[in-house]
């Protein structure tokens, strides 16, 4: 039987087989220190600490901690309206006999609207190439799947400091 001064020690020891706490006043610490008091070595709270030597913390039980996964689909569809679109919906329109106006008025469209987009002053979202590509029949989108490798990405981006060297001169 051992009994330090405190007269606590063996009552403290067994709770400590259980939960994690001060040997001494066996209370849960955030941070328990290994100290040396008289002689023994013990696990204590900061408080306790103080009646003897510090050698070092205790470490805490690690708990395993569950890591969430978010799936990132590989493939990304990607909507693109395509380079020419404005040559198309013009040679389109004209072929079909419509004017600028007619055309507007069948889509629901103001007829500058229109002149934007023959010009190509005006990009289209993908929801009105999607209606223009139903009223005249023709294809204005292109759906690419997109690949997320980081390889891929650094090419678009372009510049690589070889790049870079070579343009200097
Ligand atoms: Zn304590």
């Amino acid at each position: 039987m051992i009994k330090n001064s405190f007269g606590i020690y063996q009552h403290a020891k067994r709770l400590w087989v259980i939960r994690i706490n001060c040997d001494l006043c066996g209370k849960v610490g955030e941070r328990l220190f290994k100290a040396i008091i008289e002689g023994v070595e013990l696990n204590v709270c900061s408080g306790c600490s103080k009646f003897g030597k510090v050698i070092g913390h205790v470490k805490k039980p690690v708990q395993k901690e569950t890591r969430k996964v978010i799936a990132v689909p590989k493939e990304e569809k990607v909507e693109l309206l395509i380079e020419n679109y404005a040559e198309i919906i013009k040679k389109k329109r004209e072929s079909m006999g419509l004017t600028q106006k007619d055309f507007a008025n069948r889509i629901n469209e103001k007829e500058a609207t229109i002149h934007k987009l023959e010009t190509g002053a005006f990009t289209p979202p993908i929801s009105l190439a999607r209606k223009l590509e139903k009223t005249l029949g023709i294809k204005l989108v292109e759906e690419h799947e997109e690949s997320h490798s980081s390889a891929k990405e650094r090419k678009i981006e372009g510049f690589t400091l070889g790049d870079f060297i070579k343009i200097k001169k």
